[in-house]
């Protein structure tokens, strides 16, 4: 098929959800990506979140290969090998507890929110953010602040209160006795790239001890290595009792889990909650390379290696250029603030062979692979330049 002929495919037979960019894509490697015509781009947002180790890692296709040609899938009432490896690494990884798996970020949030109201006893209300996003079934629309994706598909299932991000006063006040979790994204990545304080986080779990409520930590986008630490959660030294997984724990694949501390890990017992395809044999072999790489290839400490050289270059850009109003992540999670929209910007790197992402209008997103080389950030800060000029 001609590039054209597929727009033209799409357009008659696939649902106008998204707004898209006129590429069609045919092979990656790395952080490098190369479209219909062979034309080669540096990808700088790979897999919105989904491409920590870059396009077609080798231990991902391996693992992959290896399983599809043994077992490609069986049912969560049998159990297989994969799946018991994985949920106990990421246990290791992260707290005391158990997983349930499933195929997405909106998956697993909603399970958390499933959990949290049968924990709850006639609890059920979830306290939420402004500008954060959770997904977009109903309840985690809902769960999202930001009218935008909820405008159209009310009524909006009953139960979540939304707050100002970084207030903890505000959320103070929104508890009342049917409050049971409060549901946070430590960095807002659709909302902007919004980093939470840490003195926000530790009071957000003290309120949460005292009250008796569920802290719901979604690291779908900050999770796997995104922020130097394995998870967000990490660098503000506060423990979830629900983390959600999704994006890059799958080398590309779907994949959606939901970690739960031990102490309420029985609340959704058999019978209450499942998903068909959740923790499939060859989903959770590339989960297991993609863990298993990060380790053998010390991805995590060249990601914070990497992260103050982009850190640096990307402020130096700041004091250059008086359109940009702030640059904020952590990590090779970074948000680069214009006091213009976007999307320009983006579309001058495109053609420069650069894929970055805007969001929030205004926010230049770049989330790299976390093994992405120091020429490869040079290269990339050099067409965001010239698009700046
Ligand atoms: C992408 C994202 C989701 C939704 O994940 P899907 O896999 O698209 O359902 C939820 N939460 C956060 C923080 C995300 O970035």
């Amino acid at each position: 098929m001609k590039a054209q002929e597929v727009f033209d495919v799409y357009k008659e037979n696939i649902l106008p959800t998204y707004t898209k960019t006129p590429l069609v894509f045919v092979k990656g490697k790395g952080s490098r990506i190369w479209d219909v015509h062979n034309k080669e781009y540096l990808d700088f947002f790979p897999g919105w979140g989904v491409g920590n180790l870059g396009h077609c890692h080798p231990k991902v296709m391996q693992a992959v290969r290896d399983q599809v040609s043994k077992l490609i899938f069986i049912p969560n009432n049998y159990y297989h090998i994969p799946q018991a490896k994985l949920a106990k690494e990421i246990v290791e990884l992260s707290f005391p507890g158990k997983v349930f798996f499933c195929n997405s970020g909106a998956e697993a949030n909603e399970g958390a929110i499933k959990l949290s109201r049968k924990f709850g006893k006639g609890r059920y209300e979830i306290i939420t953010f402004e500008n954060s996003f959770h997904g977009r079934t109903l309840a985690t629309i809902t769960a999202t602040g930001q009218k935008k994706y909820q405008q159209g598909f009310e009524p909006l299932p009953e139960g979540f209160k939304t707050v100002k991000f970084n207030d903890l006063n505000a959320v103070k006040q929104a508890i009342t006795e049917k409050t049971v979790a409060i549901m946070l994204e430590l960095i807002q990545g659709e909302g902007g790239v919004n980093v939470a304080s840490k003195e926000f986080v530790l009071g957000v779990r003290k309120l949460c001890d005292e009250k008796n409520l569920l802290l719901i930590v979604d690291e779908v986008q900050t999770g796997i290595g995104r922020t130097g630490k394995m998870f967000c959660f990490e660098h503000y030294g506060v423990t979830p009792d629900i983390m959600t997984l999704a994006k890059a724990l799958g080398g590309g694949l779907p994949i959606g889990m939901m970690v739960v501390k031990k102490e309420i890990s029985d609340t959704l017992g058999p019978g209450t909650h499942a998903s068909t395809f959740g923790g499939g044999p060859v989903i959770v072999r590339a989960a297991l390379a993609v863990l298993q790489a990060m380790n053998k290839e010390k991805i995590l400490p060249a990601a914070k290696k990497m992260s103050g050289y982009l850190f640096g270059k990307l402020n130096a850009l700041k004091e250059k250029y008086p359109v940009i109003k702030e640059v904020r992540g952590i990590g090779l999670m970074a948000g680069v603030e214009l006091n213009m929209p976007g999307k320009a910007i983006v579309e001058k790197c495109l053609e420069k062979g650069l894929l970055i992402n805007c969001t929030h209008d205004t926010v230049l997103r770049l989330m790299p692979a976390l093994n992405v080389t120091q020429k490869e950030v040079d290269k990339a800060l050099n067409i965001i330049e010239g698009a700046l000029q």
